[in-house]
Order: C-alpha cells, then structure tokens, then sequence
C-alpha cells in the first residue's frame, strides 16, 4: 500500500517511511492511496474474534508490504494483552439502544493507549529492520505524554523527551509520566507554559543540528498515519458486538484533532455500516461551527473542563477535506492557505455530502457537569468530562432510535476528578488496581529554564548513545 499527501506534491511513501514521518515535504498529511474494502459476508465471519485478531484483519492490509503477517499479529498480541479488560473495549449499556465504548481499559487509562501502543512496538520493529535509531520529542500538556511514554518504554531504537510546562499539568498526568522508569524516558519540566513547550518541539524539528546529526527526531503526535490506523479497529469491534454488520450503527466522538473520529469515517469506508458520526467538542468548536453553517474559522482557545479537546484547528480534519473535494490537493493547499488568514467555505454540495454523514453538537463545561450527573443519577456511572460531551452530544443529534448509539468513551473518571467535583457529586473517582500505587511511586523529572539551547543541550546528553 502506498500513501499519498493530502497537498499532492509530496511523492508517495511505503508505510515504514510514512510512520517515521510526520508532516509530508508539502505540508500536507499522508493518507492511504486506495482503501481496503471487506464485505459483509467477511466482516460478519469476524464475529466473536479476540480483540488483536480482529485487530490483525481490519489493519494488516495496510502494513503488509512492511511487516510479515506472523510478525505483525506478535506485535497485536503483545499490545493489547496489555489492557486491563478481557474484551480489551468494553460496552457499557446505558439506556434503550444507547451505549458507551470504554477505552480507557489501557496503560494510561485514555484512549490513545490503543495507538500509541502499538506505534512504540511499530517503531521499534521497523528501525531494528533498518538499524536506525530516533529520538522522539513532543509536548503536553496531559494526556498524550504519558500515552507515547508508556508506548515507547521498551523499545530499543527509540529515546523519548517529553516537555510538559513546570507545575502547570495535574498530579495525576504528571505522575503517569514521570513514574515510568527507564533509560530511553526523559521528561523535562519546562519554567513556562504548553505554548513555550510546544514552541520548542517545533523548533527543534526545524534545526536538527544539535543532535550533530547522529540521530533523527520522530514525532509521535496525532497526525502520524498509524495512530488513525490503529483507532479503525474499535469501531468493527463495537458493531460486532451489536448485531453488526447486519444492522448499522451511530457513534459519537469526543473530538479534538479530529483524529479518532476520521477513524469511524475510514471504519465506513472499509465497508462497515455506519449511519452517523456525531462531532462532540467543547467550547473550541470550530468542528461545530464549519458543520452546521459551512464556514471554517480559527478562534481564541478557550480552557475548559475537557482539555484534552482544546485545541483551535484540528489537524485531522485535513484528511476528511482532502475527500471532500475528490482527493484534489491543490485544491485542500489553496483552501488550508486562505483559512489561516480568514474564514473559510467550502462549495455547498461538498459541504453537504459531509453533512450526511456527520453532525456536530459543542457542549460547554456546565453541560458537561450536568451531564456528568445526570448520568451518575441514572445510571450509577461515572463519565470523565470528555466522554460526557459526547453522551450529551449524542442525545441532541441523534436522528433515528432504532440506530445502536454508542458513545467513545475516551478517558477514565480518575483522570479527571476537577469535572467531577465541579458536577457537584461527592463519589470520588477511584484508579484502577494497576495505578492504585501511582502516589506512592518513585517520580523522576529535570526541571530546565524556558530556553532552547538548554532544552536541546539536555536532549543532545542524554539520548542513549550521545
Ligand atoms: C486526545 C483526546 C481526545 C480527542 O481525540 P482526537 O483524536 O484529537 O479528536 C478526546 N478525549 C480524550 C480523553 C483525549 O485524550
């Protein structure tokens, strides 16, 4: 398979170069050429497989060229014995034909467990092949640092730095990243905020020269294609698990960067049946904004309750606009230009199309709350705030009862308890037995001055071989 860019002028990669990469040379985001594409009769026979064998049938068409299919399904297996639950994604009943997906049964108890997994054992295989050696860089200002730490910890061709800002993250997403012990894992609190950290990583791939040119920086943020990938899988997981193919189904996404939601759109186009996606965000809705009146506009952040959706631009949503206008990347490069200076439309028809598949639903932090309890009232359930934006989303979009609705639920309550207290419940959320130690466990961090070459100096240190 080969993968092209969504800006058209970048050439086409295999896949080992394209999870290497980030950003293609033209700006753009790779995306597979063609789709594979399973029939019912297939996807049916599928029904009742363990978690990482369904897993191997839905993703192997996409790597074969790579990784031999007895090696790859190791990697599946490996990956996700790793989840604290049998069914590695359960389903949670939560009213007539209304459910929630937990995906937070992982190492760091989100959703991004199920990618990053997998893409640290990914890399570790491909730069064995090629004896090559990466050096991972990235900043949070959460939940993705701890996902890329625990997925990077055993491999051996890869060191990791994560930036967070000093004193600024919660203890609980501090402490699951700065608890993992091994030689490759570096976090670094940085004396600033997200944006000074975010501003370094981007800086830091631009000149590469303070690693002297013996190893390469890796990115490992939402845009890499294997993280799209690998978030397929859940969406035939779900439906099998509820009379599909046989019946279709509507699901509604806590979204940020638009990436584990464009997954349920590829999950569609493979072949599943699926009736609607359900666009959740919080106040930084610009999603909510284009879908329900077609214009494209960056605005202020906005901090919320949910702030693993807090974002201005989703950069995902890249990938949907290069369907939307017939994969012509000229044509995403001009529009994606002229949005960064101004608002944007896209032609009616093209919009509309999008629309038949997706609506869009944008639930501010009271919402949240009041979400958050009214399910517990309910249900004797706990959301975490994320998960509770798409609940409620899905409420208010819903357009047929008799669809399956079924809710990703993205984060553990744990990991979020302001939202819990805020809601006004006094249940406080418990960690699972696996992190039930996380405060007693020994912490190691470096604390550095908001200032590049003091970052870059520690970097160019402290990576394995330097
Ligand atoms: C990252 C994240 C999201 C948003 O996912 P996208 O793929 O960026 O849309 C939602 N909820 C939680 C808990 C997350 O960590």
């Amino acid at each position: 398979m080969r993968y092209i860019s969504t800006r058209g002028e970048a050439p086409a990669l295999g896949f080992e170069d394209v999870l290497l990469t980030g950003l293609a040379t033209d700006g753009g985001l790779y995306v597979p050429e063609s789709l594979p594409h399973f029939s019912l009769e297939e996807i049916r026979s599928w029904r009742g497989l363990p978690y990482a064998e369904l897993a191997f049938n839905v993703m192997y068409p996409f790597v074969e060229d790579a990784i031999p299919a007895d090696d790859f399904r190791k990697m599946l297996d490996e990956t996700y014995s790793g989840f604290a639950h049998q069914s590695v994604a359960p389903l949670v009943q939560l009213d007539s034909n209304e459910w929630v997906m937990e995906l937070f049964r992982g190492p760091t108890l989100a959703f991004k467990d199920f990618a990053l997994q997998l893409l640290g054992r990914l890399l570790d295989y491909v730069l064995e092949k090629r004896k090559q050696h990466v050096v991972i860089m990235g900043a949070t200002s959460g939940d993705t640092g701890s996902a890329a730490i625990e997925g990077c910890r055993r491999c051996e061709h890869v060191d990791i730095f994560i930036l967070h800002p000093y004193q600024r993250v919660s203890e609980v997403q501090r402490r699951q990243m700065t608890t993992v012990q091994g030689d490759n894992i570096h976090n670094i609190a940085v004396k600033g905020n997200f944006d000074d950290c975010q501003r370094m990583v981007k800086e830091s791939f631009g000149d590469q020269s303070f690693l002297g040119g013996k190893t390469q920086l890796a990115a490992v943020n939402s845009i890499n294609w294997a993280r799209i990938m690998a978030q397929i899988v859940y969406y035939f997981q779900a439906s099998l698990a509820l009379g599909g193919p046989d019946r279709s189904m509507a699901f509604s996404v806590p979204t940020g960067n638009f990436g584990d939601i464009f997954a349920g759109y590829l999950a569609k186009k493979m072949g599943l049946p699926i009736s609607q996606l359900v666009i959740a965000t919080n106040r930084n809705d610009i999603l909510h904004r284009f879908m329900s009146g077609n214009r494209y506009e960056k605005q202020q952040l906005e901090h919320t309750l949910s702030p693993s959706m807090d974002i201005m631009v989703s950069s995902n949503f890249e990938r949907l606009l290069f369907d939307l206008h017939g994969r012509d990347g000229a044509a995403v490069k001009d529009l994606l230009e002229n949005a960064a200076k101004g608002p944007v439309s896209i032609e009616d028809y093209r919009w509309k199309s999008a629309r038949k598949l997706f609506d869009s639903d944008a639930v501010d932090d009271k919402t949240t709350c009041d979400t958050i309890r009214e399910i517990y009232e309910q249900n004797e359930y706990l959301l975490d705030p994320h998960t509770a934006i798409g609940v409620r989303a899905a409420r208010n979009c819903r357009r047929d009862a008799t669809v399956p609705m079924i809710t990703l639920g993205t984060a553990h309550p744990a990991k979020f308890p302001d939202a819990i207290v805020e809601s006004g419940l006094s249940v406080k959320p418990q960690l699972p037995p696996h992190m039930a130690d996380l405060f007693e466990r020994e912490e190691r961090y470096t604390v550095l001055e908001n200032d590049l070459s003091e970052v870059q100096g520690f970097l160019s240190k402290h990576w394995k071989n330097a």
